[in-house]
């Protein structure tokens, strides 16, 4: 294992796996990346692998926005098959506070450029996903650009790219403090020793709160249990991944035919609990069947959980923090860390090789909070 490095990451998720590979792009490859356990162990390889550029705010909105235009390239630009597929997003709307903040979603969204429609419920039905049952559904937007890719695939291939370009990647090797010299980080702890950098990325998921404190810093980040589960193949049926927000449920088909999905349970606490629960394996088969009665007796293969590491703003954390130089902070995704991991990385690398980032991410940095910014994100599951 290295002992000095210019960049020590934290974490082995796709947030950064992606940005070892987008430093070492941009020339600064001795870099390490430190992994508690294996990649994509985090939140990562537990997500549904969405892509969705239908955001309530526009930092979010923005960050998918440019990060689609990475995604679009991602397979030959890392030369790996990620399971990258546009199939489009529908977001279902079911009651008046639906109706009323898809009208500012659209009206956001167009501003940016995104080609989002605004769907009747027999258009939802004849277009966009065929055999949905749509009662009580008032219209949809839709936005043919989003779609999926596989988590697994795409940290490995980034990570594999960034290893060709140098980075070392150190697997099983968790962190335990983050080191400080007179208001300035000088590397990371780990069981197998110190590695000694003048920058270090905190990029380790829900535990950076924990990373975080280590270095005399409090993140206003909430780990909450998420739930998901995965079908067995079934024959191709449906293009874009379906969610709502009212109804609380999103899903897809995988391109091998498997549907995965999941909702959130309004009595979840707060917490690092990852258990699977006999509720929701219910719940969610009765929600699946409900809305796609096609699939109301296909086998649920497997069931698991997973944590967002959500901020009061539903927007995540980006950047330097004020009292400790060289600790940047790359956490606080939610439940929406896959889709914006290219755009966010690549911003982060600029800004860590002192370059100005071409997206303001200064509104996302920690210094927001402070400030008592809470209102955010509606968009979430
Ligand atoms: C059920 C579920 C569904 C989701 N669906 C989607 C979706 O459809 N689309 C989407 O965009 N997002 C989705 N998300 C959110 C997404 O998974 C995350 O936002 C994203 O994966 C965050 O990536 P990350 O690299 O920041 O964190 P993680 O993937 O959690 O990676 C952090 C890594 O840090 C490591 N680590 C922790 N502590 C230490 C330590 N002390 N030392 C070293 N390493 C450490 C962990 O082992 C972990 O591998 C979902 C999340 C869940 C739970």
């Amino acid at each position: 294992m290295r002992r000095t490095a210019d960049c020590v990451i934290i974490g082995g998720g796709v947030v950064g796996s992606s940005l070892a590979y987008y430093l070492a792009k941009r020339g600064m490859t001795n870099c390490v990346v430190l992994e508690a356990s294996y990649l994509s162990s985090g939140a990562t390889g537990r997500c549904g692998g969405g892509i969705r550029q239908q955001w309530s705010t526009e930092p979010n909105a923005r960050l998918a926005i440019e990060s689609m235009a990475l995604w679009k390239g991602l397979e030959d630009e890392l030369d790996r098959d990620i399971e990258f597929l546009q199939g489009g997003y529908l977001v279902l709307g079911y009651t008046d506070d639906d109706v009323r903040q898809f009208e500012a979603n659209v009206e956001l969204q167009r501003g940016l450029g995104l080609d989002v429609e605004v769907l009747t419920p027999t258009e939802i039905r004849d277009r966009a996903a065929p055999g949905l049952d749509t009662r009580g559904v008032r219209l949809a937007t839709y936005c043919s650009s989003d779609g999926s890719a596989n988590p697994f695939l795409t940290t490995q291939a980034y990570a594999d790219a960034a290893r060709r370009l140098g980075v070392e990647f150190e697997l099983f090797t968790p962190v335990g403090r983050v080191l400080v010299e007179g208001g300035r980080v000088t590397g990371v702890e780990t069981e197998r020793g110190t590695v000694s950098a003048p920058v270090v990325v905190n990029a380790a998921g829900s535990h950076s709160l924990l990373l975080a404190r280590t270095a005399g810093i409090e993140l206003p980040i909430t780990p909450w249990r998420r739930e998901i589960l995965v079908t067995e193949p079934v024959e191709r049926f449906l293009d874009p991944m379906v969610i709502s927000f009212s109804f609380g449920i999103y899903f897809r088909q995988t391109r091998h035919g498997a549907v995965i999905g999941g909702f959130a349970d309004p009595d979840e606490q707060p917490g690092f609990n990852q258990t699977s629960s006999l509720d929701f394996l219910t719940t969610m088969s009765r929600k699946l069947g409900r809305l796609m009665p096609r699939l109301a007796s296909v086998k649920i293969v497997r069931q698991w959980a997973g944590l967002y590491d959500a901020t009061p703003d539903g927007q995540p954390i980006l950047g330097h923090v004020p009292e400790v130089d060289g600790f940047i902070q790359a956490c606080g995704f939610s439940g929406h860390g896959f889709m914006i991991a290219p755009k966010v990385s690549s911003l982060l690398a600029q800004l860590i090789t002192g370059e100005r980032p071409d997206l303001d991410i200064d509104r996302l940095n920690l210094r927001r909070f402070a400030d008592g910014a809470t209102a955010g994100e509606r968009s979430v599951v």
